[in-house]
């Protein structure tokens, strides 16, 4: 049988503990997770990716940036203790995947949960026998369904590096994802003709992956399932635009046609 273990049970004791001391105490609570100081300058100087927004979306971004600052709390598990920069790092990325007009700031996420590195988690897949191993496996991600998502920094600090995994991308491309029930792999689209047009090229990329040996771009992980293509698709979007602009034409502008954003038509941001 699998068994939670000690570093996830004692993150959700916590978690449990904040969301009970929501009502008491939310004046207090409320000041703690207002939008820092200086908040657009900070992200500038931690988040290379954020200079992929066009002056006329600096408003948009605005918005969405400080809605997740003041609605989503964030919890560090496993001894990590969150301060001002880790949310707005995290809000900086998210920010970048909501400029759509019609986008809404993920509202069934509630918390943001931080680990300091990848984090153990207890192996509740059953393999082709049917057994479920008990050794726990290795997480930098996970995304709830709705409620939360886990992440570990380390991995977020890779991803301002221009690594090119980037976790926070990946995990809130499943909420996307997740906010159209109807099909994995495609988020809530703002027309219906629109999914026709997402299911042609998404499709003929994610059959053209699980076919090549050693991709030049995408992470071989994107052929598990369409809600992995569209997590690992996102990320070569944000990470490495200009290879994927290059490699993947018609995908690089479904992506920025979706995420209103052009990252390739600029000079690589890493330091
Ligand atoms: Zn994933």
């Amino acid at each position: 049988m699998a068994v939670l273990s000690p570093l996830i049970v004692a993150c959700l004791l916590v978690l449990a503990a904040v969301l009970h001391g929501y009502g008491r105490h939310r004046a207090r609570q409320r000041k703690i997770a207002a939008v820092p100081e200086r908040w657009r300058e900070r992200i500038a100087a931690r988040v290379p990716q954020a200079a992929y927004v066009p002056p006329a979306l600096e408003a948009l971004y605005a918005q969405r940036v400080q809605a997740f600052l003041r609605d989503k709390r964030f919890v560090g598990c496993d001894g990590f203790v969150v301060d001002d920069e880790h949310r707005l790092i995290v809000a900086g990325l998210v920010g970048l995947l909501l400029l759509r007009d019609d986008a809404e700031v993920f509202p069934p996420l509630r918390s943001v949960l931080l680990y300091p590195a990848a984090f153990l988690v207890p192996h509740d897949e059953p393999d082709e026998l049917g057994l479920v191993d008990d050794e726990p496996v290795e997480q930098i991600g996970e995304s709830w369904q709705g409620d939360r998502v886990i992440l570990s920094w380390q991995d977020v600090e890779a991803a301002l590096r221009g690594d090119a995994v980037n976790v926070v991308v990946h995990e809130f491309a499943h909420q996307l994802d997740d906010e159209n029930p109807w099909s994995e792999g495609a988020p809530r689209l703002a027309e219906v003709g629109d999914y026709a047009a997402w299911s042609q090229v998404m499709q003929r990329e994610y059959e053209r992956l699980q076919r090549h040996r050693r991709p030049p771009v995408l992470d071989p992980y994107g052929a598990e399932s369409p809600g992995e293509f569209f997590g690992v698709v996102s990320e070569a979007f944000f990470q490495q635009p200009q290879a994927l602009r290059r490699h993947h034409a018609e995908l690089y502008a479904l992506l920025a046609a979706y995420y209103r954003l052009d990252p390739a038509a600029r000079p690589p941001p890493w330091p």
